[in-house]
């Protein structure tokens, strides 16, 4: 296939700090405005004085400007950064020397510096996708990833200036569809935020690197643009409509499919109203990630998440003082005893994504899920494909609790990463599970 465009660089945010020291492994050009061109090698501190960046070595001021670059003269060369912060807010967080390729640009934001690798997307991915997946995972699953991944960073890389979050809430609705928010003056950060990126410091996985390889320049296409390549855990048996989801408007390629390749005479009829939603919640329907084999859900799912077992068909119990107090917590309004939840929207997954909430002393409508999933959990329900049974005591006619019923893990729409998984065990290669998940779309080489 022929090339369309140069392999891109793309720009990541790595730290912010008041002071940052940098190791230079062979020689760099120093640049910026102000700045007359000049070589440097060796130890380096970057601070912040009066809004400005100042470069030091060996305690002495080399430069001082509102933007610095670094670039390598030899393909050899890296920049050691001291004392990266990895894993903000979760509970690992550690500090960790590491080791980058291309130039690094540092500007002033908040008095403190903020650093920023240019890197090539090829050189970028082998980092992204060697700590992001499990060296067991079969190798055609790594390379549907990894092929989701530079098609989801071709589309950062153009989307800097990307609308805020559209969000509706008045008396009696609170409407939000969830979307990353871009970064201004880089294309992606190095954290879970966007994906998490270590340099060259922890790239050992051999599937993986293979796996990028094998693929390279190969993105997700659609008619004259790369796809917007979303996936998630678990779709519970059908995949979500993207405009349910992530916003108000629709993608071709991520229409809902089942999760099957289907045989002759078989279909899965998608869900269209509530009588069906509670049938296919109920059903253990024989779709590609209705699995319970531990080995292959070892392969897709971290350590952390493993340590969930149903999440194909799960159930949650609320009762009524919790539910009371999610819903203040969650929206500060003060409805009273709830007496129902009544979903009002389903998407063809069985995901709600308008869900009315009535109390004695008021009611209001939510969505779209991912706000339903946090009013009615400490963290997130695993999905919002869930039908509501009202429990009641004594003949009360106030329920006592409720018990939520519901299907997969996640938003549901594109790729189902254990579905995926399974189609991988089970013999179909990246281009199949592609084409099933993104129906329509096509492979393109771009560079
Ligand atoms: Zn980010
Ligand atoms: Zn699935």
């Amino acid at each position: 296939m022929e090339s369309i465009i140069d392999e891109p660089v793309i720009e990541v945010g790595i730290v912010k700090s008041s002071g940052i020291s940098i190791d230079l492994r062979g020689h760099y050009i120093i640049s910026g405005r102000g700045i007359s061109p000049r070589t440097i090698t060796g130890a380096i501190d970057l601070t912040v004085e009066h809004t400005r960046v100042t470069l030091k070595q060996g305690g002495k001021n080399v430069v001082q400007s509102n933007e610095i670059k670094l670039v390598p003269q030899t393909s050899t060369a890296r920049a050691k950064v001291r004392d990266v912060i990895i894993g903000i807010n979760f509970h690992w967080q550690q500090h960790e020397d590491q080791l980058f390729n291309g130039f690094l640009r540092f500007y002033a934001e908040e008095n403190e510096v903020q650093v920023v690798n240019g890197v090539l997307l090829e050189s970028y991915l082998l980092s992204v996708v060697s700590s992001e997946m499990k060296s067991s995972a079969p190798e055609e699953y790594i390379k549907a990833h990894a092929i989701i991944s530079r098609s989801w960073l071709l589309r950062q890389i153009k989307g800097r200036e990307k609308p805020d979050n559209q969000f509706i809430e008045s008396s009696n609705e609170i409407l939000k569809w969830f979307d990353r928010e871009a970064h201004t003056r880089f294309d992606v950060c190095a954290d879970d935020h966007c994906q998490r990126y270590q340099g060259e410091s922890r790239i050992e996985n051999r599937t993986a690197i293979e796996a990028v390889k094998a693929t390279r320049g190969q993105v997700l296409w659609f008619e004259d643009g790369v796809c917007d390549t979303r996936f998630s855990k678990c779709c519970g048996g059908i995949s979500e409509a993207f405009e349910n989801c992530w916003g108000p408007e629709t993608h071709p390629y991520l229409k809902p499919v089942a999760d099957i390749i289907p045989k002759k005479g078989f279909s899965i009829k998608k869900v269209m109203n509530e009588k069906q939603a509670g049938a296919w919640i109920s059903a253990q329907p024989d779709v590609f990630c209705n699995t319970t084999d531990k080995y292959i859900l070892s392969t897709v799912l971290n350590d952390y998440d493993l340590k969930t077992n149903n999440f194909f068909r799960w159930e949650e119990t609320l009762s009524q003082q919790k539910i009371t107090s999610l819903i203040y917590d969650r929206t500060k309004r003060d409805i009273g005893t709830v007496t129902a939840l009544v979903p009002l929207k389903r998407g063809p997954s069985g995901r709600i994504f308008s869900l009315k909430v009535v109390g004695l002393k008021g009611r209001f409508t939510i969505g779209k899920e991912l706000m339903i999933r946090r009013l009615l959990s400490d963290t997130h329900l695993y999905s919002s494909a869930f039908m509501v049974e009202p429990q009641y005591e004594d003949g009360s006619k106030i329920p006592s609790s409720f018990v939520l019923k519901g299907a997969g893990w996640g938003h549901g729409v594109g790729l189902c990463q254990i579905g995926a998984a399974v189609m991988a065990f089970k013999g179909y290669n990246y281009k199949r599970i592609l084409a099933h998940y993104f129906n329509k779309s096509e492979l393109k080489q771009l560079y």
